[in-house]
């Protein structure tokens, strides 16, 4: 496995491919849940690149830049063996330039739910995708369905703005409790942990209300709530798959999604419906 730490060392190993490259851009700290994107873009593709850039555009002051998880050594072993042909390891100030075009996110599905909370944060996303698809030119990218609303954005960027290449949403991956692997679930210690399945459990309650035939959204959404005390709950919404807020749900068209927090901790989790 190539490890290339430059822009350049990247141009030069994308070059050098003959065949359909597949990619997994990542923060690092890579845990179970990128794993399951990267052995299915190893699967899938003659090439795949993983990256690990926590990249800085896409975080808020205030929030977790400086002390976001890294691990590097333990990233490229399990890219190593997962059979990724390249990691792509930036340092920050090669990826930014003092005079960039602006990215903006549109305003229909980046102001809502995370983007209320996070203001200017899926601009930083479509900042730095937008440089990794230009250097990497995947024919696929996988994304998790873990961050829903990040999907559908980049999903409208792909279409939207012509860029060639298929993304390809992945399952959720849980601990057996059912705790949405995070990167920054290394945040909660184990009583937080514990308060965290309020989050997969108010999912999960959702879950068993709408197979008993319940799709008033109202009735779920204070299910969920219910379930989710004494958490402070940033938000839980029921979006179809265009991210309009719905009052009924139709199968096959829906996400329910919840932001909460957990002692400082925020942390997020949906379920495709
Ligand atoms: P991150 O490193 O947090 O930016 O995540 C990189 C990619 O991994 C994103 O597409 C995430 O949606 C995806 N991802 C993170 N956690 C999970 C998970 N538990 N299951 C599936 N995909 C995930």
């Amino acid at each position: 496995m190539e490890i290339l730490r430059s822009v350049k060392e990247l141009r030069e190993f994308i070059a050098s491919c003959n065949g359909e490259i597949g990619f997994v851009p990542t923060m690092g700290a890579l845990h179970e849940g990128h794993l399951s994107l990267i052995k299915k873009c190893v699967s899938e593709n003659c090439i795949s690149i993983v990256s690990t850039f926590v990249n800085p555009t896409q975080f808020l002051p205030g929030e977790d830049f400086e002390s976001y998880p890294k691990k590097e050594e333990s990233d490229i072993k399990m890219c190593e063996l997962s059979g990724v042909n390249a990691i792509f390891i930036p340092n920050g100030r090669e990826m930014y330039f003092e005079n960039e075009p602006k990215i903006k996110a549109p305003e229909k599905f980046a102001n809502i739910l995370e983007g209320k909370t996070r203001p200017g944060h899926f601009d930083g996303v479509l900042r730095v995708l937008t440089k990794l698809f230009n250097l990497v030119r995947p024919t696929r990218v996988y994304m998790g369905k873990k961050d829903a609303q990040q999907v559908l954005i980049v999903q409208n960027m792909v279409k939207t703005m012509f860029i060639n290449t298929q993304i390809i949403p992945c399952e959720i991956v849980r601990e057996s409790d059912g705790l949405a692997l995070s990167s920054r679930n290394v945040y909660l210690n184990d009583e937080q942990k514990c308060h965290a399945l309020r989050l997969s459990r108010s999912l999960m309650n959702a879950s068993n209300l709408i197979k008993k035939g319940e799709l008033n959204v109202s009735e779920i959404k204070a299910c969920m709530l219910n379930t989710l005390e004494p958490l402070q709950v940033d938000y839980v919404a029921v979006v179809d798959r265009e991210f309009n807020e719905i009052s009924k749900i139709e199968l096959g068209n829906a996400i329910i999604l919840v932001a909460a927090y957990v002692g400082k901790t925020r942390l997020i989790d949906n379920l495709w419906v």
